[in-house]
Order: structure tokens, then sequence, then C-alpha cells
């Protein structure tokens, strides 16, 4: 079967729905399917040696095994690329089978032993984890910097510091990087930048057009957007991209290409669905911010929070997670979460449906208060993943919920 050929004309492609469904495709697809085939195949044939010989002496373009490429995941990975430039610079990408597989993969190719990497605070707990206890192991030295204080994160590097690592915005609390500062000091001492920009997707913020080196996703979250798949993504200069993707090969995380299939799927409906994201997301801070049971709204799109000029200028939206603290203890914030009627009680967000979460009994269950509040977790906490509901249903739920409170 001939290889796919002529891609989507960029040029013709000016908005984020128009690149949401055909951004990094192929114009014409095996079969003349509209949609990207599921190539359901763990290896693939070679005619002869000749052909064989041909591959490997770089005069082919195709695959050799699964764990190297897929048509499926490639057809993935060009377009998540797409969607991270606006058109100024040079992007690829590579799909991995989990978010926590593209960091590991990223941090395990890029940080050889006697090296150091910053990561800042409030950032994915897993990550944190890696950093501190396997790669100490291997030798791989780390500072954990506060989120958003500059000067504690220029004085953290020392001439053996490889990468800055940082989210944006952060996890629970929703914390904006100010990207051109952090790209200016990093790029002033010679070290790379990895942003892990899952709460926001490139429909929000694309890291990448400031200069940082790699942007990396959890395509668990918005990317595959239904709640029903496990995917992570890297993307970056061609060449950055070609370095992790021979880790990759040896690390072995692949991504399958139904997961793939159902990812370019998700996709195509990235931007309507972050337009009701971002608009949840912002009605509900609202509420949550006027109501009386509710002490504390952490929420960028927020006049009072921290970065709100910040993330004003860099990003198109907020996004739909909002983190709240309720007035009550521990025990009385799981009874008001056990009120709502709409989201399900659940870890991870960016699917259709709303999911809410207490990170104290979620998360963070196996610590102690003490241990919790030493890590900035508070038993109240509420992280409320706003799906695609309408704004009025999500809001008259929450407002249900918070009436029948005893304060
Ligand atoms: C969920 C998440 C991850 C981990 O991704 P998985 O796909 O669950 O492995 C990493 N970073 C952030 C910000 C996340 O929300």
């Amino acid at each position: 079967m001939d290889q796919p050929t002529e891609q989507s004309d960029s040029r013709s492609i000016t908005g984020a729905s128009t690149a949401s469904v055909h951004a990094g495709e192929q114009r014409q697809r095996a079969y003349d399917s509209v949609t990207t085939p599921i190539v359901q195949t763990a290896t693939y044939t070679f005619t002869d040696t000749a052909a064989l010989i041909d591959y490997f002496e770089g005069r082919v373009e195709r695959e050799e095994y699964g764990r190297y490429g897929n048509p499926t995941v490639r057809a993935a990975e060009s377009k998540l690329a797409a969607l991270e430039t606006d058109g100024t610079i040079e992007t690829a990408a590579l799909l991995c089978a989990s978010g926590m597989n593209t960091i590991t993969t990223i941090l395990l190719a890029m940080l050889p032993a006697g090296s150091h990497v910053i990561i800042t605070d409030d950032s994915y707990r897993r990550t944190r984890q890696f950093v501190c206890t396997m790669l100490a192991r291997l030798g791989v030295n780390h500072t954990i910097v506060p989120v958003c204080d500059y000067d504690a994160l220029e004085s953290a590097i020392l001439p053996e510091t490889r990468l800055i690592v940082s989210e944006s915005p952060t996890n629970p609390y929703l914390r904006i990087l100010d990207l051109p500062r952090i790209v200016d000091i990093a790029k002033r001492h010679r070290v790379k930048t990895v942003i892990d920009a899952t709460f926001a997707t490139p429909y929000n913020v694309r890291p990448l057009t400031f200069g940082v080196d790699l942007v990396m996703h959890s395509a668990t979250k918005y990317m595959g957007g239904h709640n029903d798949l496990l995917a992570g993504v890297v993307i970056g200069r061609p060449d950055m991209i070609a370095a992790l993707r021979q880790a990759h090969g040896i690390l072995g995380g692949v991504c399958d290409p139904h997961t793939a299939y159902l990812l370019v799927r998700g996709l195509k409906t990235l931007a309507l669905r972050m337009e009701r994201h971002n608009q949840n997301g912002l009605h509900v801070a609202r509420f949550l911010h006027e109501h009386p049971c509710i002490r504390q709204v952490y929420y960028p799109g927020l006049p009072n929070h921290p970065e709100h000029a910040i993330a004003a200028a860099q990003m198109r939206g907020w996004g739909g997670v909002i983190s709240f603290e309720y007035d009550g203890d521990l025990e009385a914030t799981g009874q008001f979460i056990d009120r709502l009627r709409l989201p399900y009680i659940a870890p991870s967000l960016g699917g259709v449906e709303s999911l809410v979460e207490q990170p104290a009994l979620m998360s963070f269950y196996e610590l102690t208060t003490e241990e919790r509040l030493a890590v900035g977790i508070r038993n109240n906490l509420v992280r409320f993943a706003c799906g695609i509901e309408d704004t009025a249903d999500l809001i008259r739920d929450l407002a249900q919920a918070l009436e029948t409170t005893e304060l």
C-alpha cells in the first residue's frame, strides 16, 4: 500500500478548531478512509533482503518494529506537534504510554549521573517522587524551589544543572509561570526547560513559542478528553525529539495504535471542548469566590490570583480546573462532596465528565494531616475539574450542595 502523502495545507489552517480537525494530518489516508486507520500490528514485513538494506541505509521511510513506530501513533504525533506551533517554529512529538512515562523518559534520557535538575514545588506528585527517589539513586541531584520564585530558581542553578522542570498551570494551586522570564534565566545559564502544560493544552498556551525547550502533557487529560485513555506526549525541536525517541525505543513505554486512534479522535474536538472547559472554569470559579461557604478559590482567571496578569497576557483561557477551600474540616468537606450530584468522585481531569476530589483523601491519602500541610495540602482543599456540561447545571449543583451545609 502506498504511504499517505500530501498534508493539509497549513496556510488554510488559521483557527484553533480548524487546527484541531486538520492540523498535522495526511490529506489522503490509506484505503481513502476519512479517519486515521488503526494499524494493529506488532511488526512490519520486508519483501526481501534488499528492501531491508534500503531501509537501514535510510533510502526509504517506513516502519520496522512496533516499539520504534506505528502509522497510527505517527498520525497522533504529527497532529500534536502541529498544535504546539504557531507556524514560526519547527516541532516534532513523541507519544508515550502515559504522562508519567513521558516524564521519566525525558529525565532518564537527559540527565546523566552527576548532573542536577531543578523542579518547582507545586508539581505533579509522582514527578517529584521520581526525581527525589529513583533519579537520586542513579546519582542525579535535584533542588526543589518554590514555584514562581525566580530568584530562588536562579540561585539554585549549579554548573552541573541541565534541566529546569516545571508546570503551568500547576497542580493543585493553578500557579502560572512567567514563561519569558523562566526562559530568560535558563538561556543565560545554558540550562534546558521542560514545562508540563497538561492543565493548559496548546489551546490555552503554547510554551514552545515562548522559547521553552520541551513541552509535555499527560494526554490522558484534555488531549484525549473523554476519560477513556492513558497517554503522554513531549513536543519540541525535531533534533531533541529524535534523541528522546532513541531513548524511548530502549525504555519501551509505547502507546498502542488503538489508544493513538482514540487520541486523534479526541483531538478533533479539542478547541470546542476547551472553549467550554474555560467557560465552565471561569463561571464556577466566580460563583465559588462569591459563596460564603468557600474560604478561598484558586483559579488564574480570578483577579485575586497572584499571577492573574501574567495568565491574562499569556493564555487564551484558564482551563476547567478550580481548587478551593471549603469552610469545614476533613469530614465536612467530604460530606459537601458527597452532596454533589453531577461530578464523579475520581482522580484525573480534562474529560467531558466533571470530576471532583479532595486531595487529602485522594492523591495524599497515606500522609498524616501534618505531612500534608508540609506539602501545602489542607484537609478542606477540593479540586473541581469541570467537564463540558452546561455551566448553569454545574453551578446549580454546587449551589444545592452548599445550601444544605450546616455552618
Ligand atoms: C495526570 C498528570 C500527569 C501524569 O500523567 P498520566 O497520564 O496519568 O501518567 C503528569 N502531570 C500532570 C500535570 C498531570 O495532571
